[in-house]
């Protein structure tokens, strides 16, 4: 059962020599295989790589040369991350087989600490989607309920810890892609703020957006994941350099005196069921001395469309690179270069993707730049403002993290712009590039989990993850029942 233990009980397992790295590693492939055939959870496990890896842990622990207490603990990573010499391929047939010749940062910093990669999970195409459906491996399932999403992007990760299958994950987060999916599968999932987490080695979607996150089954094993893999990196530009002040060690839960701001247009058209469990927790911060202050962030409404065009818009620029030519999917029937560029984009690319790389060209285009694209930068700027003002006077603004539970597989996929609406209260943290977290808050009345939001100033994610360890002391153990 030591597939079932989080991040910190392993820790302390290997510490005090109760078990070795290998013992877990077995643990994950005895339980992996069978389970990932009901979640597809990941598309690329390597057993006798954990088996591997874990041995060289247990020999430098023999040795009294461990590199942390977390030396030879397994953790599942995102199929954007590049992983040296283990397939990295954004759930897209166009990246199907790259191995990548480097590591992203993050994950040189986990295996400096001796973590090993459980594997890679599954995702959104090139992260982008809220469902984990548009991944040419086939979507994942919601281990609470089969015939439900798991949410997107990082679905796979979001489900992979869920159930058991690694007992914590790295995600990215664009729009709320670390966020939603713990929130749909009952897991803790934190975005940092934007130049927190290095970016190198992630493949890039929307770059202005785009940070590395943690998932774990307890705020403090979120918390440990995202001190290790914190810091600043010369390698990414927007990297920025300041001292890591997040310290899972020193998480005590206590939210006294702490401003609370509750934005009444995050509760607008909200499920019923969600918003009564959102309101009782706030009640329970309350009794635990936060001070509740209602606040407005009055531009919200217009966050799907502005994070929709500066989103396309990026990642139309940064999917560019997918020619056929460098590296990924090459069409093997092609006359000259225009037709080898056309058919190995027509080809490699999905559904989702394509519609995105026209909707960004166009709002980029000469005629439409002006009416598209820097109107929304214009828009951005009324979002940070809005923030700006709030943390003024709240040193946190709670929420929910979705409009409804997880949805049914299939239920969204013909309407993509239903599907864009379901991000409406994550992409604003996003926009402003503030840290936002997910917590378990309870489970709804058919037993799906219902995720509450904290969203913090600029590098306060040792405040939200404070106030996520106070809902998380209100709340039962969930756990899915697999
Ligand atoms: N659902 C949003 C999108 O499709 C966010 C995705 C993400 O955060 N990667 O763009």
């Amino acid at each position: 059962m030591l597939h079932r233990k989080g991040l910190l009980e392993l820790s302390s397992m290997l510490e005090s020599r109760e078990v070795c790295a290998a013992d877990i590693a077995r643990s994950y492939i005895e339980h992996i295989p069978s389970m990932n055939s009901r979640i597809n959870a990941y598309i690329t496990f390597e057993p006798e790589k954990l088996l591997a890896e874990a041995a060289d842990s247990d020999r430098r622990r023999a040795s009294g040369s461990a590199l942390s207490q977390f030396d030879g603990i397994p953790v599942a990573v995102k199929d954007n991350i590049n992983t040296e010499g283990m397939r990295t391929t954004c759930a897209s047939r166009i990246l199907e087989n790259f191995v990548p010749p480097f590591s992203a940062t993050v994950i040189e910093k986990m295996k400096q600490k001796g973590l090993i990669i459980a594997g890679k999970t599954n995702m959104d195409e090139f992260a982008m989607g809220s469902s984990t459906e548009n991944s040419c491996f086939g979507p994942t399932k919601n281990p609470y309920n089969m015939e439900c999403v798991p949410g997107g992007s990082s679905g796979g990760s979001a489900a992979a810890v869920s159930a058991f299958m690694a007992p914590a994950a790295l995600g990215s987060d664009t729009g709320g892609s670390i966020r939603q999916p713990a929130a749909f599968c009952g897991v803790t999932g934190i975005k940092p703020t934007y130049g927190r987490v290095s970016r190198y080695g992630l493949v890039a979607y929307a770059s202005s957006l785009d940070q590395i996150g943690t998932f774990g089954r307890s705020v403090d094993d979120t918390a440990a994941l995202l001190e290790i893999i914190s810091g600043h990196d010369t390698r990414d530009s927007t990297s920025i350099n300041r001292e890591v002040d997040i310290k899972q060690s020193a998480l005590t839960g206590n939210v006294k005196g702490i401003k609370l701001g509750v934005p009444a247009e995050y509760f607008n058209a909200i499920d019923p069921e969600i918003k009564s469990i959102i309101e009782n927790k706030i009640e329970e911060l309350k009794k635990l001395g936060a001070e509740i202050i209602p606040i407005n962030l009055r531009y919200t409404q217009y966050a799907i469309p502005v994070y929709y065009l500066i989103a396309t818009a990026e990642a139309s620029s940064n999917l560019a690179r997918y020619d056929g030519v460098k590296y990924g999917y090459r069409s093997p029937d092609t006359k000259d270069l225009a037709s080898l560029y056309l058919k190995s984009r027509s080809q490699g690319f999905g559904k989702e993707v394509k519609r995105r790389i026209i909707i960004g060209t166009f709002s980029l285009s000469s005629g439409y730049y002006d009416a598209y694209y820097v109107k929304a930068l214009k828009g951005r700027t009324l979002l940070i403002n809005d923030f700006k003002e709030a943390f003024s006077r709240v040193d946190a603004i709670i929420s929910p993290v979705t409009t409804t539970t997880a949805f049914k597989i299939g239920q969204m996929s013909s309407d993509p712009l239903q599907m864009y609406m379901s991000d409406i209260l994550t992409i604003s943290a996003n926009l402003a590039g503030i840290p936002g977290i997910s917590v378990p808050a309870g489970l709804d009345k058919s037993g799906l989990p219902v995720g509450l939001q904290l969203m913090g100033n600029h590098f306060m994610e040792q405040k939200i993850l404070e106030v996520a360890k106070a809902v998380e002391s209100t709340c039962e153990n969930i756990s899915p029942s697999l």
